[in-house]
């Protein structure tokens, strides 16, 4: 009778308890000695036996673990999936490999971050393959560095690590070629002058009025805001004379810059254009808004559903919203909200 409620597989049996439609999976480990044991008694004993070793096995349910929502994608992940930034946004392993590839092409990124504050190395390493994770360890070597050297020879072009440097001469890990860490030319005796490219973009990006960042020396060029200018690298300096932010006597923003941002706040607005009468005087407050608050931290911000916004940081058109800060107006998408500003 028992033979027909259960079907032995190995040493696991499937039986069908009397109160239960689904049936319940028991381990038998000594199958003969249980089949003895039950051949032995009559069936409402045996029916006994079964039940109690149900009992024994029924070990409570483990609780339902509740799944987290990724603050990047929006999709719920098993919460050994996910890892929780120093402010407090959850990031799934997807989205983290997805932002420590990208860090390693777009400086912009880097180092990888959630509102300013840079994940932990040991707290995301665990999340990301293998390979990832040996790539960005190099890669970040490079992008530390300031004042960089690549390899002049244009078909090798290889980072040199700082440490591998013999006085002014930086030896080529890949070709082994010397490549001189002033004018970035190929390693020479006597005087060093900048390369003459080198002097002729300077001298553009002087005319332009672009700054030289003092941290990592790259040129950066600046549309609109204010003059506290932050590069790539981490450095925060003054947009009209590169000197360390606040410790030159220049004004903290450029008026016409300040203004051209201003009138792209009131259009964006859709206040009716340049033809409306009160145009300019709403230019003029947004202009006084932005000088209040050229300094913002961006703390807080407001959803807006776009057909067709642009983030004022990277300068993409966003399909579905960008966030509006606060204070300012700024106007980001998610990713340069959390990942850039
Ligand atoms: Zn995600
Ligand atoms: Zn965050
Ligand atoms: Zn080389
Ligand atoms: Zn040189
Ligand atoms: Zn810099
Ligand atoms: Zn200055
Ligand atoms: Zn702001
Ligand atoms: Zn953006």
């Amino acid at each position: 009778m028992l033979n027909e409620r259960y079907a032995a597989q190995s040493h696991w049996i499937l039986l069908t308890a009397p109160d239960q439609a689904v049936p319940n999976a028991l381990v038998i480990d000594d199958w003969d000695a249980w089949k003895t044991a039950l051949d032995n008694v009559d069936a409402e004993t045996a029916e006994f036996i079964i039940q109690l070793r149900l009992e024994d096995l029924s070990t409570p349910a483990p609780e339902p673990v509740a799944k987290v929502t990724c603050s990047a994608c929006s999709h719920e992940h098993p919460p050994h999936d996910v890892v929780k930034a120093p402010c407090e946004h959850d990031y799934c392993a997807a989205c983290l490999e997805n932002l420590y590839r990208a860090c390693m092409t777009d400086e912009s990124l880097f180092p990888p971050r959630c509102c300013r504050q840079p994940f932990p190395w040991e707290l995301v390493r665990d999340l990301l393959s293998q390979e990832l994770q040996s790539a960005f360890v190099a890669k970040r070597v490079e992008l530390e560095t300031q004042d960089r050297t690549y390899c002049h020879v244009a078909t090798c072009s290889a980072f040199i690590p700082p440490d591998d440097n013999v006085a002014d001469s930086a030896p080529c890990p890949k070709c082994q070629r010397s490549t001189c860490i002033k004018c970035k030319r190929e390693s020479h005796t006597g005087v060093c002058g900048e390369d003459d490219e080198t002097e002729e973009f300077l001298a553009t990006a002087r005319q332009n009025g672009w700054p030289r960042c003092f941290g990592c020396r790259r040129v950066v060029e600046l549309n609109t805001g204010c003059n506290h200018m932050t590069c790539l690298c981490g450095a925060q300096f003054c947009y009209l004379c590169a000197a360390t932010w606040k410790t030159c006597p220049c004004a903290q923003w450029d008026e016409e810059r300040l203004l051209e941002r201003a009138a792209a706040h009131v259009n964006n607005a859709g206040a009716g254009g340049h033809q409306a009468p009160n145009h300019a005087a709403q230019v003029a407050r947004a202009a006084e808004h932005l000088r209040e608050n050229h300094e913002c931290e961006h703390r807080r911000w407001t959803r807006r559903a776009t057909g067709s916004l642009r983030c004022e940081e990277c300068r993409c058109y966003q399909q579905r919203f960008v966030d509006e800060c606060d204070r300012c107006h700024l106007r980001a998408c998610y990713r340069c909200r959390t990942n850039r500003l």
